[in-house]
């Protein structure tokens, strides 16, 4: 099992984080050409993107002739909207003209995952074998460009056994680099027992979870002014879904998993403090009448050993500059959220965006590498 109980608290010190303010102006942005795609460049700036989704026409095909389960018609209706799309569809599939779009960007590597929200809609009897399918689809595309592209195996939740047989194969023969899962699972959370097998096969097997957004599993609340997706119920879902695992006591029982955030942390850098003093409060004040489970440690201490954050959709430098603090550079990774976002902007933004070049560099690759255990060597 992987220990990542060394790494405590890596945020950068006040006086670090000042120079790293003070120093924008004579930071020296490193401009590169596009490397040909077989000989990324190798002057210390490897560029590592890891949340780019894709699907292949077979996945596409199956699953849109799918009955999905109750509640996620909506957010189904929408995707499939998506993947019907022309361009998007082409984007999505394309991995050519992904590769020569990276290569335009000087990206280095994408760590590539299934469109969200996957499998996970689907009855159990369909997404076990469509997860496997397409996770052997993605082992061949990772094979053929293993120094380009890295891959998130796909799982069905609904079936944690199968589940856990597929983070197996996954991690060892398919040779992939961690798995995704979008959230709830027809309403259920990993905290919940059922998961068991799923959390201790990835504990086991090194697998870190990106636990990527989906639409909110209560959607009453955001039905209205476009707010079940990408603007906010997309982070209000993953946040939640990530306190729970914080606050069941869920990493009590698997100290070894790895759990990665989009969006810099989902909103929870933000709340730190507060959720540990409240959560303090709460369990002196009411804890055995609200189910609070007693933790060995704070809610930022799990979030600092058991998390790694990445910079999908926002390219904002005065919220990195919160994550930094909050967690350090070692806990975050570049991300473009391929094709949702301007992969231009976000390129500009991991350039520009005022850093040390220590930070840089773990933001580009070095945490990427360590995270999903990318060798160098794969360059
Ligand atoms: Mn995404």
């Amino acid at each position: 099992m992987r220990s990542r109980a060394t790494r405590l608290v890596t945020a950068p010190s006040a006086n670090e984080a000042a120079a790293t303010s003070e120093s924008t102006a004579s930071q020296q942005v490193s401009r590169r050409t596009a490397p040909s795609p077989d000989m990324p460049n190798r002057d210390g700036t490897r560029v590592i993107a890891v949340e780019e989704h894709i699907a292949t026409e077979a996945f596409l095909r199956i699953a849109h002739g799918l009955d999905v389960v109750p509640g996620d018609e909506t957010e189904m209706g929408l995707m499939r909207t998506v993947e019907n799309s022309p361009d998007l569809r082409t984007r999505l599939v394309d991995l050519d003209a992904r590769l020569r779009e990276m290569d335009a960007l000087g990206q280095d590597m994408a760590v590539l995952s299934l469109n969200p929200p996957g499998v996970q809609p689907y009855p159990a009897a369909d997404a076990v074998p469509l997860a496997r399918e397409f996770n052997d689809a993605l082992a061949a595309i990772v094979r053929r460009r293993p120094g380009r592209f890295g891959g998130l195996a796909t799982v069905a939740p609904q079936d944690p056994v199968a589940a856990a047989a597929e983070v197996e194969r996954a991690m060892g023969p398919l040779g992939l680099h961690g798995i995704m899962i979008n959230s709830h699972t027809g309403g259920r959370y990993l905290d919940e027992p059922e998961f068991a097998p799923l959390l201790a096969a990835a504990e086991a097997n090194r697998a870190p979870i990106y636990l990527h957004p989906r639409a909110p599993s209560m959607l009453a609340a955001y039905r209205e002014y476009g707010m079940p997706f990408a603007m906010w119920g997309y982070q209000a879902e993953a946040g939640l879904h990530a306190m729970r695992l914080i606050l069941s006591g869920t990493l009590d029982r698997y100290p070894g998993l790895t759990i990665v955030l989009g969006h810099l942390g989902e909103g929870i850098p933000y709340w730190l403090r507060r959720i540990d003093n409240r959560h303090a409060f709460t369990a002196r004040t009411g804890g055995a009448a609200m189910s609070m489970p007693r933790l060995a440690l704070t809610p930022s201490e799990y979030f600092r050993r058991n998390f790694v954050i990445t910079t999908s959709g926002i390219d904002d430098p005065d919220v990195l500059e919160l994550a930094l603090r909050a967690v350090g550079a070692d806990a975050i990774m570049f991300a473009i959220d391929a094709p949702y976002e301007d992969p231009v902007a976000a390129m500009a933004f991991l350039r520009e965006t005022p850093l040390t070049d220590d930070q840089r560099a773990a933001i580009s690759h070095r945490t990427a590498e360590r995270v999903f255990t990318v060798a160098e060597a794969d360059v």
